[in-house]
């Protein structure tokens, strides 16, 4: 059977039990955005028409919007913020800005289903009352005319970045703030996450017709403006105007992005059957090689992916260089290339995962930003693994290296929000690595084939919904068998880290070992012990925790002793073995090193 005809089946099998919460909703977004930039100003003037459909069971009396723009003035609660925190990704000082450098955007009118409706702008958050209730099942059309200037680049968005590309539009429309079964989320932009409701984009895009436009979405006049978006064989007819109208559908996204430049290359693949991958450069000998093995990797990978985490849904993806640093955006990803040296490939592998762990499945990027962070760093290394197997074990390893080594200086728990850490440290050490490893532990205590299977039940349910960590969760607890409470309440509420240990290895009479085991750490886990014989033999024996109620099921290859649970409330554990002391060469807890162990040295007698 082929692979798509298996994807289908399996599709068709657990669609049949999706698990979403019962009575659970969304809103649903149609937008028009109509934009034109003048590139001698930087100026901007967008219309906006919004039909926004109201699916809660909620009557709602006001709306609010997204200024991001707003954000990059002196002043502003971003400025403020950076400066308190000494922020060392904010890399240009927001209070040093010139008013040409500012970025803006301006409410002229806002209108309810063609009525003015009176609004308030507080920085980076519109806050629109309504003159009609907006009632449950039913929808406004919201008109809003706006102008803008662009930034400069600082954060994601703005003109001229590091690298020279000229522009990079994104959080760059008033766009509506996601109302979901949580309430209102008006959060305050400070350079950090985002979150938006799924529905369609229609955007027409006006500027002057040097510039080359890279976006989310699919390009509808391609043979009309060219530059790589014509079909083969056409030839678009010659422009005497100045400027060229882009005009771009996207459908079953939350947010729309897109840049231009005046150097770029496109080009694009074929990745399979319906999907089309483009790459956007300003090509230079750093550069180009940097995107061709890029474009390499990423067809070469795509099976792969799709049967670890599901199914790229989109027809096209762009990788495309723009933006600070890397950044995630429904089917494209704007990012930096100079900094990273050969480091491209990495980069754009997480990006490209966000388009599950953040497009695809679209959670909350500041409640939970561990659950878009943590699982494309964790897909991308689990690719990476793939792709270089005698590097597989090092890099699983990586993020939980990182967690041992610093976790006593982080004093905030995973479960913070994106705005609430203290600093950009902080928030990068649990949201990065700490939730990586939350994910490789998870896989640790399920085993691989619970882990894939709870990965695409996750993937199969809540694509193009909404989920929680708690949701993730619930699909892990189906695919296991097994309750896992006890482990995301520990790892993700907590500060609680894990050390266990090999206290004593001692003869029971003449043929028999008592190995005592011991939990010097206080978050309690299943263990796996490896006996070495001086004969050469060895011996892999399984202590399930208590409270998952459950097994983790191994590979049939690797043969399995398993014992008694060990109970959370109690530090140490018997483990009896039917050999005598003088055979044993060593005895070691979790000797593939899964776990975020704090002592390491003290795993093995
Ligand atoms: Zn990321």
């Amino acid at each position: 059977m082929n692979y798509r005809i298996t994807f289908f089946l399996f599709l068709f099998s657990t669609g049949l039990m999706a698990q979403t919460s019962p009575g659970y909703w969304q809103q649903r977004v149609e937008y028009q955005l109509d934009v034109r930039l003048d590139d001698q100003t930087n100026a901007v003037q967008g219309r906006e028409k919004l039909k926004y459909y109201n699916h809660s069971q909620d009557t709602l009396r006001r709306v609010f919007f997204h200024l991001y723009w707003n954000a990059f003035q002196p002043n502003s609660a971003y400025a403020r913020w950076a400066e308190h925190t000494k922020d060392f990704a904010t890399n240009k000082k927001l209070f040093d800005l010139k008013p040409e450098e500012i970025g803006k955007q301006e409410i002229f009118s806002v209108q309810q289903n063609g009525n003015a409706v009176s609004y308030r702008v507080n920085e980076t958050i519109m806050e629109v009352e309504l003159s009609r209730p907006l009632k449950p099942g039913d929808y406004d059309v919201f008109d809003i005319a706006w102008q803008g200037q662009v930034p400069v680049a600082i954060k994601r968005c703005g003109r001229d970045n590091s690298e020279g590309v000229a522009y990079s539009f994104t959080q760059w429309y008033p766009k509506i703030c996601a109302y979901d079964r949580f309430g209102w989320h008006a959060d305050p932009y400070i350079g950090r996450e985002f979150y938006g409701e799924f529905g369609s984009f229609k955007v027409n895009i006006t500027l002057p017709k040097k510039y080359v436009v890279a976006a989310t979405g699919i390009l509808q006049n391609g043979n009309a403006i060219g530059y790589g978006y014509e079909d083969e064989g056409v030839k678009p007819p010659p422009n005497y105007g100045f400027v060229n109208v882009w005009k771009f559908e996207a459908d079953n996204v939350h947010d729309f992005a897109w840049s231009a430049d005046a150097e770029y290359t496109h080009e694009k693949v074929k990745a399979r059957e319906g999907l089309t991958l483009h790459f956007f450069y300003q090509p230079s000998p750093d550069v180009t090689p940097e995107f061709a093995q890029l474009k390499d990797f990423a067809v070469r990978n795509l099976p792969f992916i799709e049967s670890e985490f599901g199914r790229y849904l989109y027809p096209q993806f762009s990788f495309v260089q723009g933006g600070e640093w890397a950044m995630e955006y429904p089917m494209m990803t704007l990012m930096e290339n100079t900094k990273r040296g050969s480091g491209l490939t990495a980069t754009a592998v997480h990006e490209w995962m966000h388009n599950w762990f953040y497009g695809m499945i679209g959670n909350n990027e500041n409640d939970f930003p561990w659950l878009d962070e943590g699982f494309a760093s964790y897909a991308a290394s689990d690719i990476l693994a793939h792709e270089t197997p005698d590097s597989a074990n090092a890099l699983r390893r990586v993020a939980t290296d990182v967690v041992v080594q610093y976790s006593a200086r982080v004093p905030e728990p995973l479960s913070t929000p994106a705005n609430l850490f203290k600093n950009s440290e902080d928030y990068f050490f649990c949201s990065y690595s700490k939730a990586e490893t939350f994910l490789w532990q998870l896989r640790y205590i399920v085993g691989d084939d619970a882990f894939k299977n709870g990965m695409l039940r996750y993937y199969t349910d809540w694509h193009y919904k909404h989920p929680t960590g708690l949701d993730f969760l619930r699909e892990m607890e189906r695919a296991s068998g097994m309750e896992l409470d006890w482990y995301y309440a520990s790892w993700i509420k907590t500060l609680k880290s894990i050390d266990y240990g090999v206290e004593k290895v001692a003869a029971d009479g003449a043929s028999a070992t008592i190995v005592t085991l011991k939990n010097y750490g206080d978050l309690p886990m299943p263990a796996e012990v490896r006996v070495e014989f001086r004969d050469g033999s060895s011996e892999w024996h399984y202590i399930p925790l208590d409270l998952q109620y459950g097994t983790k099921r191994f590979p049939a290859e690797k043969r399995i002793i398993t014992h008694d649970p060990w109970s959370f409330a109690v530090d140490t554990y018997e483990l009896r073995l039917d050999k005598s002391v003088d055979g044993i060469k060593s005895v070691t807890i979790d000797p593939e090193r899964w776990t975020a162990d704090m002592k390491r040295e003290n795993n093995g007698k």
